[in-house]
């Protein structure tokens, strides 16, 4: 067990909404004491190219300040660069190449994008696209910017619904040694797909297995409780202590993981719930103090 007598090392936040402006986030980010957030820099449900934002400027100089790091984005949910359609996979790559450039103008360092689906044509062909996919955005991304920062993509587990990809560690290891990518490991995914976390001892094992296999390749965490059955593979996220996962399953989950940060999509509630789930999660997780330098 790591040592956190110092304090906590998983720096704690959530996603966050961006419709009232980036001014607003912010805002909402400092009520709720996030350490770390995620928004959507496009439409997720739509193919439109992000649009330049005139306040990023502004954005990047009060994160800063704010201390707020690291900066997440989430991918459209439409992209799947592992589609059977040479068109799809195109446009897919596209889309996330834009991505990665605007995210990184707001000074955003990651962006999770879904492993997506093979549509039938098998798992070996799928993970092939997947790794071919990363690299072809990779590079148009580097091509559109010119020259200037761009994020980088975490491939997120999934489910393992339908022909879904990367539900379990091998092959979500594999995809990260073959495209030279890290990942953004959801915890309501993993648990719904057959990883344990219904007691502290099997989310303890479960914990050491998940750093055994990816261990660095681990940029983030989607901390989120699941609302279906262990096993189910039917998404749907709850909130912390709300779903199928005790509440001392996550200390021993994350005690094993330390010094990842940890960033929850769970269902918007009012702004005290909201600030109480931060909390709640930093306690969770070895205390409201976060261990000075080197985070
Ligand atoms: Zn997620
Ligand atoms: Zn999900």
């Amino acid at each position: 067990m790591p040592n956190r007598e110092n304090g906590r090392t998983n720096r704690i936040g959530r996603h966050l909404p961006t419709s009232g402006g980036l001014k607003n986030t912010l805002q909402k980010a400092a009520d709720q004491k996030c350490e770390t957030i995620q928004i959507f820099v496009s439409n997720p449900q739509q193919w439109a190219d992000p649009t330049p934002r005139p306040d990023a400027e502004a954005f990047v100089k009060s994160k800063d300040e704010l201390g707020i790091h690291p900066m997440v984005a989430h991918a459209k949910y439409l992209i799947n660069l592992a589609s059977k359609d040479e068109s799809q996979r195109g446009k897919s790559a596209n889309a996330l190449a834009r991505e990665l450039v605007v995210a990184g103008e707001l000074g955003v360092d990651f962006v999770v994008v879904h492993s997506g689906s093979h549509g039938g044509e098998g798992e070996e062909k799928g993970m092939e696209r997947l790794v071919e996919g990363l690299d072809s955005a990779r590079e148009l991304a580097a091509k559109f910017a010119g020259g200037s920062r761009v994020a980088e993509p975490l491939v997120e587990n999934s489910c393992g619904a339908g022909t879904q990809l990367c539900s379990d560690l091998d092959s979500l290891a594999s995809v990260l040694r073959r495209a030279d990518v890290r990942c953004c490991f959801d915890t309501c995914h993993a648990f719904v797909s057959g990883h344990d976390l219904s007691s502290p001892d099997a989310a303890k094992e479960t914990g050491k297995e998940v750093r055994e296999k990816l261990g660095d390749g681990i940029g983030i965490f989607h901390l989120n409780d699941a609302r279906n059955h262990f096993g189910s593979r039917r998404d749907g996220h709850a909130r912390i202590g709300e779903g199928k996962v005790p509440e001392d399953s996550w200390t021993a989950f994350f005690g094993e993981l330390p010094g990842i940060p940890l960033v929850m999509e769970t269902p918007y509630a009012t702004p005290e719930v909201d600030a109480d789930q931060i909390r709640r999660v930093k306690e969770l997780v070895g205390g409201l103090r976060i261990q000075a330098g080197g985070l």
